[in-house]
């Protein structure tokens, strides 16, 4: 049995690349774009392939590195691809849900990579159904795919925009016609999507640190609504009718982006030093070292370090070969479902008193265990911190959060969860000092604070006519 439970942490959507150029390997360049954002999703892999007549499609289930080698990229020739890596929150985990999803459409062969989910997705679903659609698969995206296909537009872009219309929900899209790649942002930008170039080439991507992987430049972030159509000619903007103030999802600053991705012209990096930072002005401690929970939770215990004046040491040390999927432990080999990625170093911590840092706490199973060992080996003290708050609400916009009642900060206070995962004194960043740590305004903070960009009682209301209510 395969599980995606390794590390306690929300997870996150997929991750979508795109690129048009004469004079690069197309295939070649997403292939390294999606090894850059392997982080968003591992289920599954796609590249679609435009040579400017037909499409040529390659997916499979697996890692970048496992679905693609040198003679299928080869296949794979063209002037402009789409991939994209997938993380299922929505629809089975198998390849026919696996995208880019190829289809036929008034306009052409179309392919379609999509992170994000629909909050009516099966009230559009059954809407289709009814005026004569067949569905092959389970994803919100192929909806998205029924209603292009039906569009009736002048051109892709004006029907892009009616479809965009009846959506409900978070998504960023990348569509590839045999002529052009179009990126499109939700009207709230809760799901990112940015600009990139390489010499004269125009790309697209999730997140920035893909255009440095391959080696190209950020230009910018796709505004929130907004249509991007990149063809020979170069590239086109088309703003929507009506500026909404973005949401971005808060959780990209705080974990989901790659730490050398830069959002809202912000380095991810440096946003969660500085929260580690005013993590110990609100919450200080002293301790004889900051250790911080390896990889997501270092940048802030270093932020917390360079502000208390405490040396940061690994206590902890990660095994980089484990991938987020592993053969599930048996309920009484729990114990090695931590140790598969994380490590106590005994001749650091035994005798000495740590300040342990990490960027949120969810189900809190993780953190508990990984307190229960440093006590093995000898920490006198462990001050815990968390360098966001407590996750307390569900996500309406595709990210997998538990139910509430297996989200600790929902049924317990501050101090009880610091009993429960027995830690000598808990803090958690406010959310005041999350924002600031980011430097910019407009997110969505909806599971920390309850405050989400669009009415919830609404898509409860649809949810509940769908039957599948809101945990
Ligand atoms: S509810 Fe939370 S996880 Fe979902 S989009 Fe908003 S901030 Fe992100």
């Amino acid at each position: 049995m395969r599980s995606r439970i390794l590390k306690d942490h929300l997870k996150e959507e997929c991750g979508v690349f795109g690129i048009m150029s004469a004079e690069a390997r197309v295939s070649t360049l997403t292939y390294y774009g999606l090894f850059a954002l392997q982080h968003r999703g591992q289920e599954s892999a796609g590249i679609a392939v435009s040579d400017g007549r037909e499409i040529f499609l390659h997916k499979a289930m697996g890692l970048v590195g496992e679905v693609f080698d040198d003679a299928t990229l080869k296949r794979l020739g063209g002037e402009i691809a789409c991939g994209h890596v997938r993380y299922s929150t929505s629809g089975d985990s198998n390849v026919i849900n696996a995208q880019p999803l190829v289809f036929k459409t008034r306009y052409g062969t179309i392919a379609l990579c999509h992170n994000g989910n629909l909050a009516n997705s099966i009230f559009l679903r059954n809407d289709l159904k009814e005026h004569g659609a067949i569905f092959q698969t389970t994803v919100d995206t192929e909806v998205i795919a029924a209603m292009l296909a039906r569009g009736n537009g002048e051109d892709l872009v004006t029907t892009i925009r009616e479809v965009s219309r009846e959506l409900k929900g978070a998504y960023a899209l990348i569509i590839m016609t045999s002529d052009k790649l179009i990126g499109i942002r939700d009207p709230y930008g809760i799901r990112p999507l940015c600009i990139g170039k390489i010499g004269d080439d125009f790309m697209l991507s999730s997140e920035s640190c893909a255009f440095e992987t391959v080696g190209g430049t950020l230009i910018r972030d796709v505004y929130p609504g907004e249509i991007v159509e990149i063809d020979r000619s170069g590239i086109t903007s088309h703003l929507p009718y009506g500026k909404r103030e973005e949401r971005l999802c808060i959780f990209e600053f705080i974990y989901f982006g790659r730490p050398d991705s830069i959002m809202k012209d912000q380095s991810l990096y440096m946003s969660r030093k500085t929260a580690g930072k005013i993590l110990f002005r609100e919450f200080p401690a002293s301790a004889d070292f900051v250790c911080s929970v390896p990889d997501s939770g270092t940048p802030s215990a270093i932020g917390f370090s360079e502000a208390s004046g405490i040396p940061f040491l690994e206590g902890l040390v990660k095994n980089r070969y484990v991938g987020r999927t592993f053969i599930k432990p048996s309920q009484n080999q729990r114990e090695i479902g931590v140790s598969l990625k994380l490590n106590v170093l005994e001749e650091v911590v035994r005798g000495r008193s740590i300040v342990l840092v990490d960027d949120s706490i969810v189900r809190g199973t993780t953190v508990k265990r990984l307190i229960s060992r440093l006590r093995v080996a000898g920490a006198k003290e462990i001050h815990l911190r968390i360098s966001a708050p407590p996750v307390v609400w569900p996500c309406y916009f595709g990210i997998d959060t538990p139910s509430r009642e297996e989200l600790l900060g929902a049924r317990y206070s501050t101090d009880e969860i610091g009993k429960l995962v027995d830690a000598d004194s808990i803090g958690y960043l406010s959310l005041e000092g999350l924002v600031e740590a980011t430097g910019r305004s407009g997110f969505c903070t909806g599971c920390l604070s309850g405050e989400y960009p669009v009415d919830v009682d609404e898509i409860n209301g649809k949810l509940a006519l769908e039957g599948r209510a809101m945990r």
